[in-house]
C-alpha cells in the first residue's frame, strides 16, 4: 500500500541555490514536496499511511544529475544496460542521468533518441535524458539532424569518445546547435598528439616506457573551440576537464562572459599518473590521469566555479577489455556508485566546500543543458537524494547495480554512502537499512 505522505523527519536540508542549510522536517505528498520547515512534519506522525523516516545526521539533496554516463545500449549490453545503468545511476544518488552517443549503434537519429527514451521511462526511476551526436557516425564530417534530436529529447550534443577536429565542423555544429539552443560538448583532444598514447606524458610514462597524451592536446583544442565560442556566441561546455592549461583557458573566457562551461570527474580530483605505476588497466582513462599539478589545477577550477559541474563519466567493461596490457585496455572506470562516497572524502578533508559539492551535482550540471531544476523548496517535484555523510564502508564491487566493476577504488575504505533516491517522490532506490526499517513498521 502506497503512502499518504513521507516525512523526513530533523534531516539537515541542503540547497547552497536556495540559501538553505538547515534542520528541519521535509515532506513529500503526491510526488512533490510539500511542506519544508522545523518540525514542519509533526503534525502527521501519527497519521496512517506515513512514513516516517527519522535518521539523525543525514543530509537530504536535491537530487544528484550526471552529466557525462555511458550506459553501453544499443551494442554492448553485455557491460551494461538501461536497466543495470540506471539502476546504478539510482543507487548512487542521481535522479537523472545524461547517456553519451558513442553507443554500438552511434545515436544519431531521432530513431535512436526516442527507443532510449521511452524505454527509460517504461523501466522507471531514475530520469535518463539522452545526448545525440554532433556528427553523423562520430565521424566528426556531416552534422546530425539536431532539431529533431532535440524534438525527440535530446538535451545536448556531443561526439564523447572522440574530438571534433575539423575548426569548419565545430564552428558549423556551434552555429547550427545554437539554433536548437543545444549545448555543444566536446571531447577535448587533439588526436595527432595523442595517437598510440596510453597515459599521461610525463616523468610516471617516461619511466614506464609508456607512449603520453600530453596535456596540451587538451588545451589546443579547448583555446581553438573558445574562440569559435566567442564567434558563434554558441553554448560551448568542455567534458572531463584534466589540464591545467584547459582551467587556465576557461578562466579567462569566463572572466569574459563567454557562454562556457565544464565539468571534472571524480577520477580527475582523486588520482595522478602515478596510479599507473602498477600498470593497472583499471587505471587508464581519456583523458588520462594526470601529475599532481593537474590535479591541483582542476580542484582549484572547481573551487572557484570555473569548472561548474562534477560528472562520473561512468564507463562500464567486462574483464574482455580490461584484462589485458594496458596498451590493449579500453580507457575508462565505472562511476555512478562511486562519486557520493568517494567525492565526500574531499568534503570530510575539506578540499571541496559543502555547497560546491552540492552545486556541482545539482544545479551546475542543470544549467549546462537546460535541465528544469527545481530544488529543494515547497511545490517542487520531489527528487531527492538522502546522504548518511558518516557511514565508513569499503567499496565492495560484488555489491554493484552495474554489470561492470572496473574501478581502481575497488576496496577501499570511504566514509558516507547514498541512503536513499527519490524521483517524482517514489523511491528509486533505498539502501538495505531503510528498506529494513519498513518492514518493522
Ligand atoms: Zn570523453
Amino acid at each position: 500500500m502506497a503512502e499518504h505522505a513521507l516525512v523526513f523527519r530533523h534531516v539537515r536540508a541542503i540547497d547552497p541555490g536556495r540559501a538553505l542549510d538547515a534542520v528541519v522536517d521535509v515532506v513529500v505528498e503526491r510526488g512533490h514536496i510539500t511542506r519544508v520547515g522545523v518540525d514542519a512534519g509533526e503534525a502527521l506522525l501519527r497519521e496512517p499511511r506515513v512514513r516516517v523516516i527519522d535518521r539523525a545526521g543525514a543530509w537530504l539533496l536535491p537530487g544528484l544529475i550526471d552529466l557525462h554516463t555511458h550506459l553501453r545500449e544499443p551494442g554492448e549490453e553485455y557491460k551494461e544496460d538501461l536497466a543495470s545503468g540506471l539502476a546504478a545511476a539510482a543507487a548512487g544518488g542521481f535522479t537523472a542521468v545524461c547517456a553519451m552517443p558513442n553507443t554500438k549503434l552511434v545515436n544519431d537519429t531521432r530513431a535512436i533518441t526516442e527507443m532510449l527514451v521511452h524505454k527509460a521511462r517504461a523501466i522507471g526511476g531514475t530520469r535518463l535524458h539522452p545526448i545525440a551526436a554532433i556528427t553523423v557516425g562520430r565521424k566528426g564530417e556531416a552534422l546530425t539532424e539536431m532539431g529533431d534530436l532535440k524534438s525527440a529529447g535530446a538535451v545536448a550534443v556531443s561526439d564523447d569518445g572522440s574530438c571534433v577536429s575539423s575548426s569548419a565542423v565545430m564552428r558549423r555544429a556551434l552555429e547550427y546547435a545554437g539554433t536548437f539552443d543545444l549545448t555543444v560538448i566536446q571531447h577535448a583532444e587533439d588526436h595527432a598528439l595523442t595517437a598510440g598514447a596510453d597515459m599521461h606524458e610525463g616523468a610516471v610514462s617516461t619511466r614506464l616506457g609508456l607512449r603520453g597524451w600530453p596535456s596540451v592536446a587538451e588545451d589546443v583544442i579547448v583555446a581553438r573551440d573558445v574562440l569559435l565560442a566567442e564567434y558563434t556566441r554558441a553554448r560551448y561546455h568542455v567534458a572531463h576537464v584534466s589540464t591545467k592549461g584547459a582551467v587556465r583557458i576557461l578562466r579567462e573566457a569566463k572572466s569574459r562572459g563567454l557562454p562556457v562551461t565544464a565539468e571534472v570527474t571524480p577520477h580527475h580530483l582523486l588520482l595522478t599518473d602515478a596510479a599507473l605505476l602498477g600498470y593497472d588497466t583499471a587505471c587508464k582513462v581519456n583523458p588520462p590521469l594526470r601529475s599532481e599539478e593537474h590535479v591541483a589545477a582542476v580542484k582549484a577550477g572547481l573551487a572557484d566555479g570555473t569548472i561548474d559541474c562534477i560528472a562520473t563519466d561512468h564507463a562500464p567493461h567486462s574483464p574482455l577489455e580490461k584484462d589485458c596490457e594496458l596498451s590493449q585496455a579500453s580507457p575508462g572506470m565505472v562511476g555512478l556508485e562511486l562519486c557520493v562516497p568517494l567525492l565526500l572524502g574531499l568534503v570530510h578533508d575539506g578540499t571541496l566546500s559543502l555547497a560546491r559539492f552540492v552545486h556541482a551535482l545539482t544545479r551546475g550540471p542543470a544549467g549546462v543543458v537546460g535541465l528544469r531544476h527545481e530544488g529543494l523548496r515547497e511545490g517542487a517535484a520531489a527528487d531527492l537524494t538522502l546522504v548518511d555523510p558518516d557511514a565508513p564502508f569499503v567499496i565492495d564491487p560484488s555489491r554493484f547495480r552495474s554489470k561492470s566493476q572496473n574501478s581502481p577504488f575497488n576496496g577501499r575504505k570511504v566514509k558516507g554512502r547514498v541512503l536513499a533516491t527519490l524521483v517524482d517522490g517514489r523511491f528509486a532506490f533505498q539502501d538495505d537499512s531503510l528498506s529494513a526499517e519498513r518492514h518493522h513498521e
